[in-house]
C-alpha cells in the first residue's frame, strides 16, 4: 500500500483546510484501489478538518507537537490534545522545525518517544543538506538522525512508523532527488531501521520520499519498491497536483495488484 501525506504547512487557514479536505476525499470517491492519504493541516484547523475527514479514507495528521505531555509550554501542543482530535499521525523533526526553530535530534527523540506512547503514527523526516550531500556525508547525517530520533524507542506488535527520507535542498525548491538517488537513500534507510529494530515486521515502518513531489514526478517516486509512498508539500496544497499524485499512487497499487 502505498502512502500520500499532505503537509499543508502555514499555507492555509481553517476554510482553506476544510475545502482542501473535502477535494481529497471526492478524489479518492469511486476508487477501487485507495492510498493510505493523511493530510496535515495546521493546529488550529485540525477540529474542522476532523469532522470533514471522519468516516472517510482519509486519515489527519499534525505538523509538529512538544515532547512534553503538559505544562507551562506556552504555544506549543501536546500528543494529548492531537489524539482528544483523533488525530492519527504527527510529523516530527521537519527541516523547517530544525533550521528555522532550532529543533535538536535530542528534542526530535523526545517527541517521537512521546508520540509512539501516544498511539501516533511518527512521520519523522531525516535529510541531508546541499553541503553535507557534497561532502559525501548524506548517508552518515541520515544515520546519525534515525539513530537519534529512535533511541530507546520499542516498537510494539501495533507500532507503524514513518521516516520521510526529505533532502533539505529538494524541499520546496522544485528541485527534487533524481530517482535513483532517492531508491539508494531509501534502502539505506530501511537497513538502518532493521539494524535499530531487529524485531521489525514487513510493512511496521515505511520511508517515504520529500522534497519537491509534484503531480509530474510523483509516479516515478512511487513505482519503485524502495519508495512506500511521498510526503508532499507545496504541491498538497494545489487541488489538480494532489489529485495528479492521488491517481499516480492507485495506478501504481492497481498494478501491483495486476502483476
Ligand atoms: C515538505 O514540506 O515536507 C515538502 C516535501 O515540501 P515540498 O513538497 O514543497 O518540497
Amino acid at each position: 500500500m502505498k502512502t500520500v501525506i499532505g503537509n499543508w504547512k502555514m499555507n492555509v487557514g481553517t476554510r482553506e483546510s476544510v475545502a482542501l479536505a473535502r477535494g481529497t476525499i471526492l478524489a479518492l470517491r469511486g476508487k477501487k484501489v485507495i492510498p493510505e492519504v493523511v493530510v496535515c493541516p495546521p493546529f488550529v484547523a485540525l477540529s474542522e478538518v476532523r469532522k470533514v475527514v471522519a468516516r472517510s479514507h482519509v486519515g489527519l495528521g499534525a505538523q509538529n507537537m512538544h515532547g512534553e505531555e503538559q505544562g507551562a509550554f506556552t504555544g506549543e501542543i501536546s500528543s494529548r490534545m492531537l489524539v482528544e482530535l483523533d488525530v492519527t499521525h504527527v510529523i516530527l523533526g521537519h527541516s523547517e522545525r530544525r533550521h528555522e526553530f532550532g529543533e535538536t535530534d535530542e528534542m526530535v527523540n523526545k517527541k517521537v518517544l512521546r508520540a509512539l506512547e501516544a498511539g501516533l503514527v511518527p512521520i519523522v523526516c531525516v535529510g541531508e543538506t546541499s553541503e553535507e550531500r557534497e561532502k559525501g556525508e548524506a548517508k552518515s547525517v541520515v544515520e546519525g538522525q534515525l539513530r537519534k530520533a529512535f533511541a530507546e524507542a520499542r516498537l510494539r506488535g501495533k507500532t507503524f512508523v514513518l521516516v520521510a527520507y526529505e533532502p533539505v535542498w529538494a524541499i520546496g525548491t522544485g528541485s527534487p532527488a533524481t530517482v535513483s538517488d532517492a531508491v539508494e537513500m531509501h534502502e539505506f534507510v530501511l537497513g538502518i531501521m532493521k539494524d535499530i529494530f531487529p524485531s521489525m515486521k514487513n510493512g511496521q515502518i515505511k520511508v517515504l520520499y520529500g522534497g519537491s513531489v509534484d503531480g509530474e514526478d510523483a509516479y516515478g517516486f512511487l513505482r519503485e519498491d524502495a519508495v512506500d509512498g511521498v510526503l508532499v508539500g507545496g504541491a498538497s496544497i494545489k487541488p489538480t497536483q494532489l489529485n495528479e499524485i492521488l491517481a499516480a499512487a492507485i495506478d501504481v497499487i492497481e498494478g501491483q495488484q495486476a502483476e
